[in-house]
């Protein structure tokens, strides 16, 4: 029999620690929180249930006291009317209930007891009473019975024939009452915890569900490398579900930014290669020939070949540059018209092998505050492009317009346009139309010219008509 490949073993058993820990350490955070939560709750019931406890049994000792009190009152007016006989008679004629919870006694000269009454014939009381216990008038005893759980509370009076009157109650009854609160404290209270522990943890618990669901997904991206991964909706309407939203809008930007970045970089090795390996072809004809003229014009071509790779790579990073906001422009305000028709100029031959006719209105008052080179840079490709996009014949306008806050350029061809479907990307870095591919370039020039447009604080756009021609407007803060 095969035995399990190690990896496998670990990887399962890890899965299963994950399980776990994913299982209980949200539950365990929450746990925490509604202990914290259970506990204050708990502790603020419990001090008030043990307030109301306290004054209950005040409540009940004051009325426990007022009814032994009224009795000992009444004692003391039957002894007063007819002695010990009319007492008994008295209190032979109380009801059974109240014998039973009664306890009354007359002490004589010479520790006699003239009457005796106990329900239990509770011998414990006497003896208790009558080991001389020290008592003074209105004091309250609280006198143990020999009937288990059973207190006696009784208060003692001299009377005028030099006598001593007990009267006492049972605390049976307050004591059941007393009994029965705490037995309902008891299963109110527990019960309460208990669903407010697990009802809470369960709420909590299920609350985390998108919250682990991100973590799925964050660790298969991690492990994977597959962007893919989404956050299942929640189906909520509250900030978990607005959290879930935005993190998948976050996946999906990344997604399609790591997207552009790998075809930028395809796009990037792809049009290295060609210079490259043209650059080596140079280079491997200048070895190969012994004349020192053809020696020299392989040479000239490596070396133009270089030069169009260094142009590439720094327009490449000039854009990244400016797209990290690390490019420091050199602002300076300065008339606009010596460049452009420096430009014109600098076009002319090229205008002319194409017998485009390049019309220039600009303002020769007109200023522009601007960083010098960047803006030659970036009016020279538009220029350029209306030139390379317009057929023989063609024509090409360049205009400025000074408003109050910002300077509008506008560089417009009556060349073949530019489909709808592309407009959005010949920004892009390194994208070029379909129907442009069959003239020079790189698919560079109008992403840097939006990348200076942008890092001057202006903007670039374009409108076309396919066949028709094309504008391109960049602004420029004043
Ligand atoms: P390149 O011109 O080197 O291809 P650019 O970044 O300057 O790269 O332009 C990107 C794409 O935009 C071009 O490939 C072309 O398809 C389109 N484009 C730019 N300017 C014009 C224009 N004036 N007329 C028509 N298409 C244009």
């Amino acid at each position: 029999m095969l035995a399990p490949r190690p990896t496998t073993t670990s990887e399962s058993a890890k899965a299963r620690r994950r399980f776990y820990s994913d299982l209980f350490r949200p539950l365990g955070f929450s746990l925490t929180l509604n202990f914290w939560y259970t506990a204050f709750f708990v502790l603020g019931a419990f001090l008030l249930f043990s307030l109301a406890y306290v004054l209950l049994v005040r409540q009940l000792r004051a009325s426990d006291r007022e009814v032994v009190r009224a009795k000992l009152d009444a004692c003391r007016a039957w002894y007063a009317q007819g002695g010990v006989a009319a007492l008994q008679d008295h209190f032979q004629a109380e009801s059974e209930w109240e014998k039973e919870s009664t306890f009354l006694e007359v002490i004589g000269a010479g520790q006699r007891h003239l009457f005796f009454h106990s329900p239990q014939r509770d011998e414990a009381i006497l003896s208790r009473l009558q080991e001389g216990h020290e008592w003074q008038e209105n004091d309250w005893l609280s006198v143990p019975s020999s009937e288990q759980h059973m207190v006696w509370t009784i208060v003692m009076t001299r009377l005028p024939d030099g006598s001593i009157m007990g009267v006492g109650r049972t605390t049976e009854d307050r004591d059941d009452l007393l009994r029965q609160f705490r037995t309902i404290f008891l299963f109110v209270i527990v019960p309460l915890v208990a669903f407010g522990f697990c009802g809470g943890a369960l709420i909590t618990y299920r609350a985390l569900g998108p919250i682990r669901s991100i973590l799925t997904a964050v660790r298969s991206i991690i492990q994977t490398g597959d962007m893919g991964a989404r956050v299942p909706d929640p189906h909520t309407e509250d900030e978990i579900n607005d959290l879930v939203t935005l993190f998948n809008r976050m996946l999906e930007r990344n997604e399609t930014l790591i997207g552009a970045m790998r075809e930028s970089l395809d796009n990037v090795a792809h049009d290295l290669r060609t210079p490259l390996t043209r650059l080596q072809g140079s280079a491997e004809l200048a070895l190969q020939h012994e004349d020192p003229a053809q020696i020299k014009e392989a040479l000239a071509d490596a070396v133009e070949e270089a030069e169009r790779l260094n142009a590439m790579l720094r327009t490449i990073m000039d854009i990244s540059e400016v797209e990290a906001g690390a490019l420091k422009l050199e602002l300076e305000t300065f008339p606009l018209e010596p460049i452009i028709t420096a430009l014109v100029e600098l076009y002319d031959d090229v205008a002319q092998d194409k017998n485009i006719t390049v019309i220039a209105k600009v303002d020769p008052a007109g200023r522009i505050t601007a960083d010098r080179n960047r803006l030659q840079l970036l009016l020279s490709n538009l220029i350029d492009n209306a030139l390379k996009y317009t057929p023989n014949g063609g024509r090409v306008e360049i205009g400025a317009e000074f408003a109050e806050k910002e300077v509008r350029i506008t560089v417009r061809d009556n060349g073949i346009g530019i489909d709808e479907s592309d407009r959005s990307r010949i920004w892009d870095r390194l994208y070029r139309a379909d129907k442009s591919r069959s003239q020079r370039g790189l698919g560079l020039g109008l992403s840097l010219v939006k990348a200076f447009v942008v890092a001057h604080g202006g903007t670039a756009t374009v409108t076309s008509k396919p066949g028709e021609g094309s504008l391109f407007t960049v602004t420029f803060p004043r």
